[in-house]
């Protein structure tokens, strides 16, 4: 019957751990800043979404290979993805930070001379570190996600990780034992994608939503859910 029509599906490709925009809950439901928009969004559009915790690097790939329609995980909007994806308008201020373990004497990246520095693959801070490893002399080693870098610096493997502020903020205040040794560095906004050209009437839902809940103030209910009023 063509006005029962069931609401569509999309799939939707996200990392596996980064909180406070997704992670697993103690009830081992992903939950998050990214997540709760997602899905409240979803409602309010008309729309039914299935969330796959892929991993960051995983999750980008099985966008640009047709197999998901969207990815929220947190992902930055820069010039290089614009060139293979959509992006929604942005939701959220974020730069790129270097964080040591507690009771590290390392506070510059001058620091880093000959010592090990760990990344995370297809991020924009593992880009980030990369551009500035010829000047500044270091090796790195890659991980799929951002609890097994932190892991390494904690265990003095590495002495520094690259991630987002906002992600290593709450890091920080949750008990993960690392301190930011570096102020954000120009990193934009994150944004949800979409293969270029393709989903566009969810990329349009998206914003359309996007705008209602910042406007209602629902935007800022869910962040504030996460992250306090603070920020
Ligand atoms: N914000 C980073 C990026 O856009 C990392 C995202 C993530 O690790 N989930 O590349």
């Amino acid at each position: 019957h063509p006005d029962r029509v069931a609401a569509k599906t999309y799939v939707i490709g996200t990392d596996v751990t980064y909180p406070p925009f997704e992670f697993a809950n103690d009830n081992n439901k992903y939950v998050g800043i990214d997540i709760d928009l997602m899905k409240t969004i979803a409602k309010r559009e008309g729309f039914q979404v299935k969330i796959k915790a892929l991993g960051f690097n995983a999750a980008v790939q099985a966008l640009e290979s047709g197999q998901i329609d969207g990815v929220i995980a947190g992902m930055g909007i820069t010039p290089e993805r614009r060139k293979t994806f959509d992006f929604s308008d942005p939701y959220y201020k974020t730069g790129y930070v270097m964080a040591v373990a507690k009771n590290s004497s390392i506070s510059s990246y001058k620091d880093l001379k000959g010592k090990r520095v760990a990344i995370k693959t297809g991020t924009a801070a593992a880009n980030y570190a990369q551009s500035i490893q010829k000047k500044y002399g270091f090796k790195t080693v890659t991980f799929d996600d951002s609890d097994n870098m932190y892991n390494d610096v904690i265990s003095g493997n590495s002495v520094a990780c690259f991630d987002d502020g906002p992600v290593l903020q709450y890091a920080v205040k949750t008990g993960t034992k690392l301190k930011l040794a570096t102020k954000p560095a120009d990193g934009g906004y994150y944004g949800f994608a979409v293969m270029k050209g393709q989903n566009q009437e969810l990329l349009q839902k998206f914003n359309h939503g996007l705008k209602q809940l910042k406007a209602d103030g629902t935007y800022q209910q869910i962040v504030n859910k996460y992250v306090g009023s603070a920020s």
